[in-house]
């Protein structure tokens, strides 16, 4: 599917440039890259996507080839201010890539209304809530999304897409910006980093030339993937499917529930040198349980600052135990009386049974994590008595890592937009933060 021209050395990117239009590079195509180039193209740009994937379906593991939830919320999504408004645009923007049919059939809902049952008696055992409306396409349909998207900028003659070249570096240089892989480079008006968490060493190669783009950092969500069976939350998934809540434990920490998956699965995450856990749904139900994350922000102050390694060194102990790439599973149960479990009871797992294996998760969480999330999951059974099971199952790790928060105000022609901006984690916030600032050029 690329239209990348090689010629015997370089890439060629010749377009003619008009009066008043930039030669923009677009690093990576993923959630924010679409916001922006959906914006830029009217404006006439003329624009290069370097995605370092062989196509627009292979791109690394994110939320827009994998679930598909689209949140609108000003609680959550990041901590940029997304006026409503703009949020639903994106989820209209994306809806409309669905065929009719999926359009219509698409599972919706919103997660604790003020006047839902379930938002006082959540508050009155000692959680915070969170409100947002959610559309949810699946994992079955995002292909055919991703590539209508795709067909569309692909009709426009200022968009060029480059698969399989991976950014090296970014050299701001003379009021110009030179963008560097493998096999060529070439100098730009306006480059946008749109890499996501996933892109994190091109980003880290710029900062530390520019460590005055950095605000802050030191952030990462530790914690398990919990699976019960559907009859238990039965009420609360027909009612919101997505229930987020977030509570301040004991130990100080504040733990939340994410990524919610009626009838989901859970599934491994692959990194180069480790695996954690996570979940996914599609679109028709599969399976008689229900995922969610269960996790503990934790942040740092100096002289530590390598969040990435701390969560990284946590998922290898988890896999380690667990003798390769695989990851701890145990009952609720036995993870409370510190006891490896060696049984499981009466919830099916849905991970396959090659990806994990039966231990304590005790011996890989930090003792004020595993606190915080028993003490967690000993509320949500004050509500939902189900949700506290002894056979419930408990996966470790799941784990959420976060890119520095990077200062887009230092430079004309630089930007950060999405998940490696540090100030988005979802996909509405990442696509909506690439709208605007498109909007703005
Ligand atoms: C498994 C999973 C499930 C998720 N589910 C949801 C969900 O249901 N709902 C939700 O709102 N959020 C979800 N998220 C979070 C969501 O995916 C992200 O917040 C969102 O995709 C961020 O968009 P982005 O454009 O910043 O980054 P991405 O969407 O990750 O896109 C970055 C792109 O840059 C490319 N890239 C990286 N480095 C380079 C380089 N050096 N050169 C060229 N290309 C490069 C990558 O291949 C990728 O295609 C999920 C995340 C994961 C990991």
């Amino acid at each position: 599917m690329s239209n990348v021209e090689f010629s015997d050395k370089i890439l060629t990117l010749n377009f003619e440039t008009e009066v008043n239009t930039m030669k923009i590079a677009v690093v990576g195509f993923g959630a924010a890259a679409i916001g922006f180039v959906s914006e830029a193209i009217k404006k006439g740009h003329k624009i290069h996507i370097f995605e370092r994937s062989k196509d627009v379906y292979s791109s690394s593991i994110s939320g827009l080839r994998s679930d598909g939830k689209l949140f609108v919320s000003k609680d959550m999504g990041g901590d940029l201010h997304i006026p409503i408004e703009i949020q639903r645009e994106v989820i209209d923007y994306y809806t409309s890539k669905l065929s009719e049919t999926d359009r219509k059939n698409i599972k919706t809902g919103i997660s604790f209304a003020k006047d839902s049952e379930y938002f006082e008696i959540f508050y009155s055992k000692g959680f915070e809530p969170v409100n947002s409306r959610f559309f949810h396409i699946g994992t079955d349909k995002l292909a055919s999304v991703l590539k209508k998207i795709y067909d569309e900028f692909m009709e426009s003659k200022n968009v060029k897409f480059h698969f399989a070249v991976k950014i090296d570096n970014v050299i701001l240089q003379d009021g110009k910006i030179k963008v560097q892989s493998e096999n060529f480079d070439d100098m730009f008006d306006y480059v946008v980093i749109a890499v996501g968490r996933s892109g994190h060493k091109l980003v880290n190669r710029i900062a530390e030339k520019h460590p005055e783009l950095v605000l802050s950092g030191n952030v990462v969500d530790i914690g398990i993937r919990y699976e019960v069976p559907n009859h238990v939350v039965k009420k609360l998934n027909e009612e919101m499917y997505e229930f987020k809540v977030k509570m301040r434990t004991k130990t100080g920490y504040m733990v939340r529930t994410f990524c919610n998956n009626p009838s989901g699965k859970v599934v491994l995450e692959k990194y180069e040198d480790f695996v954690t856990v996570n979940g996914h749904s599609n679109s028709m139900a599969e399976t008689s349980n229900t995922n969610f994350a269960i996790l503990c922000s934790t942040s740092f102050t100096e002289p530590f600052n390598d969040p990435v390694g701390y969560g990284s060194y946590i998922s290898k102990l988890g896999n380690i135990l667990a003798g390769g790439r695989k990851v701890l599973l145990q009952t609720y149960e036995d993870f409370v009386k510190c006891k490896r479990t060696k049984k499981i009871g009466r919830v099916e797992p849905t991970l396959p049974n090659n990806a994990y294996v039966l231990g304590d998760v005790n011996l890989v969480l930090p003792r004020r994590i595993a606190l915080s999330v028993s003490e967690f999951i000993q509320k949500l059974g004050e509500v939902v008595p189900g949700l506290a099971y002894p056979d419930n199952l408990m996966y470790a790790v799941e784990v959420k890592f976060y890119s520095n928060k990077l200062d887009n105000g230092k430079y004309e022609n630089l930007k950060f937009i999405g998940d490696c901006s540090g100030h988005t984690r979802s996909i509405t916030y990442a696509t909506a933060h690439g709208k605007m600032l498109a909007q703005n050029l």
